[in-house]
């Protein structure tokens, strides 16, 4: 397509999978064009890269998934109490065809930058084909008035920087970015760097096939028994009887699962009646386990609770007493972290072929051709090396885009110091562009469908309300910007996330990254209604205006 053919849009949405894929049904129910740029040669985003062994959502299937169609609601059958990658990347392809959603969807389309227009009425979008993809796709760049990023808060891989990568003589991986085809680790010694969600997920099932797992442990971590199996008919049938009350009581709660928190403290019940609670949630299992009081993300002492029940499980579990110590948080209170849940975990280092190895006390130096060499100069001979060390979590991947304001400021320019954004959805200096689960929203704090939905929402209504009174330029104000940030920042400092001092929630987990506590930790519900009384109040803390042209 020669230069001068632009093709033009009201909206270009970037990414295709949970909130992409909704943004753009909403955009055609608002009779709006649209077209989504994806990286990836099918939709599914998180659920199209994340295909590790052992990838599995935390939420439960039932509410992993859209509530804005009931007959999509009653029309899907989950197989098991937790979706694998492949069943929820199934679930959103079925979701694309039923929506008829594909044909506006250019697959193997990477977003390479974003230039708004001086006025600030519009975006021209840079495109590059990637990879990852045998279509055979335009880049040239891509005309709309309104940029909507759906990219995602755990899609920038981060890899750490260890000196000698290049030379080792084995394969290696990040779990992030694991090859389709999968990788065959029979028989060869493995080595995992990392023992968060993913690490703990990947690390039981990695061990099967290897001859011989090590993993590389900088800080130990709680986990929740999973206790995962199938869904049967009954039970599906059951949800799906019972989806009013079950979306009810996520639109009303902390973390948009459908749980309701025990308004008790943990420090009420006497020490046997709190042993009981903590063991029917243990023997529950899953993400629940965090709603047995309501004061254990608020109070030390209440969280202490929780977090020595769980390492009495460890050293319960663990054969081992050296492992099992090695095992057990202690930097940090339960759940101030993203809590992983697990099957069989801790069980796994009571195997004869898997060696658990503390980096903290004797940090990884650098890979060499055959393996990982610590400060000590021990040197762990591996033939795969697995990195499942996370992300550049919320502010990483809208930084790889780096959109540019009209008066020529980048992202990373106006973020230098860290994020600012209105209710995590908009960010001053950059009009006409969204941000879906942005920094300072409560997005990976959440149930993420729960969240993506109420955002699209949000933004539909939004762009539905400048259509109606004639506005065609929309940005945030920076005091309002500045307004949220502090209310973000008191809200999380009620509660002890802050204090985890190498989460991924405060960027500490990227090094040189600014140390901002990034998701809003005042609650779903809470964070619903200030977007709603936003909304009412005429969009405040956002300047409307009109086209000159049109005045
Ligand atoms: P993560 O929670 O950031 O964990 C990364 C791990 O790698 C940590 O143990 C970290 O240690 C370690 N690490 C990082 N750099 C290292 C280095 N240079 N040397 C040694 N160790 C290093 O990442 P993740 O496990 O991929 O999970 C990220 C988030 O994705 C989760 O918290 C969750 O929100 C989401 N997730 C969800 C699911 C699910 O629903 N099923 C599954 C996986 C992930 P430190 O703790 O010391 O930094």
């Amino acid at each position: 397509m020669a230069d001068t053919e632009v093709d033009s849009f009201d909206a270009v949405v970037i990414g295709a999978g949970f909130a992409g894929l909704y943004m753009l049904h909403r955009l055609r129910g608002l009779g709006l064009s649209a077209v989504v740029l994806e990286q990836g040669a099918g939709v599914g985003g998180t659920w199209y890269w994340n295909r590790y062994p052992g990838a599995r959502c935390d939420s439960e299937s039932y509410y992993y998934c859209y509530s804005f169609d009931s007959a999509l609601e009653q029309e899907w059958t989950w197989s098991e109490r937790y979706p694998r990658q492949p069943e929820i990347k199934d679930y959103l392809d079925h979701v694309t065809d039923r929506f008829d959603l594909r044909r506006d969807i250019r697959f193997g389309t990477r977003v390479t930058g974003a230039r708004a227009d001086a006025d600030g009425r519009g975006w021209t979008v840079d495109t590059d084909t990637d990879t990852d993809t045998d279509t055979d796709t335009d880049t040239a760049p891509v005309r709309c008035r309104f940029l909507i990023t759906a990219v995602g808060c755990l899609s920038a891989a981060n890899v750490p920087d260890i000196p000698g990568l290049a030379d080792f003589a084995g394969r290696w991986f990040h779990t992030g970015r694991w090859p389709h085809d999968g990788v065959d680790v029979t028989g060869r010694r493995v080595g995992v760097v990392g023992t968060g969600s993913t690490g703990i997920q990947a690390i039981p099932v990695l061990a099967e096939p290897a001859s011989h797992l090590t993993v590389f442990q900088r800080t130990a971590n709680y986990s929740i028994p999973a206790r995962n199996g199938p869904l049967s008919r009954a039970e599906s049938d059951a949800y799906k009887a019972d989806y009013p009350a079950i979306r009810e009581v996520q639109a009303g709660s902390t973390n948009g699962h459908p749980f309701v928190v025990n308004p008790q403290s943990a420090l009420e019940p006497p020490d046997d009646e709190r042993e009981r609670a903590y063991r029917a949630a243990w023997e529950r299992g899953g993400l629940r386990f965090r709603a047995s009081y309501a004061d254990l993300l608020a109070d030390e002492a209440a969280n202490e609770t929780a977090s020595e029940f769980i390492r009495d499980r460890i050293r319960e579990t663990v054969e081992d007493p050296a492992v099992a110590e090695t095992l057990l948080p202690r930097d940090h209170g339960f759940a101030t972290k993203r809590p992983p849940i697990d099957t069989g975990y801790f069980e796994t280092y009571n195997r004869d072929d898997v060696t658990l190895v503390d980096v903290r006390a004797d940090p990884i130096e650098a890979v060499v051709p055959e393996g990982l060499r610590l400060r000590s100069g021990t040197v762990y001979e591996l033939d795969d090396l697995v990195f499942a060390t996370g992300f550049d979590a919320l502010t990483g991947p809208l930084l790889r885009l780096d959109p540019v304001g009209p008066d020529g400021t980048s992202l990373r320019r106006a973020w230098a110091a860290g994020p600012r954004s209105y209710l995590g959805l908009a960010v001053s200096g950059f009009p006409n562009m969204f941000t879906i689960t942005g920094p300072f929203s409560p997005s990976v704090l959440t149930n993420m469908p729960t969240s993506i939905e109420q955002h699209v929402d949000w933004i539909a209504d939004c762009l539905a309300h400048m259509r109606d009174t004639g506005a065609d330029r929309i940005e945030a104000d920076r005091d309002a910007e500045r307004a949220w940030a502090e209310h973000t920042r008191e809200v999380s400092e009620q509660t002890l996330l802050p204090r985890a001092a190498t989460s991924w929630y405060l960027g500490a987990n990227v090094p040189g990254k600014p140390r901002v506590f990034m998701p809003y930790a005042g609650g779903f519900a809470r964070y619903t209604a200030a977007c709603a009384d936003v909304a009412r109040r005429g969009f405040e803390g956002f300047r409307l205006t009109g086209s000159p042209a049109a005045a």
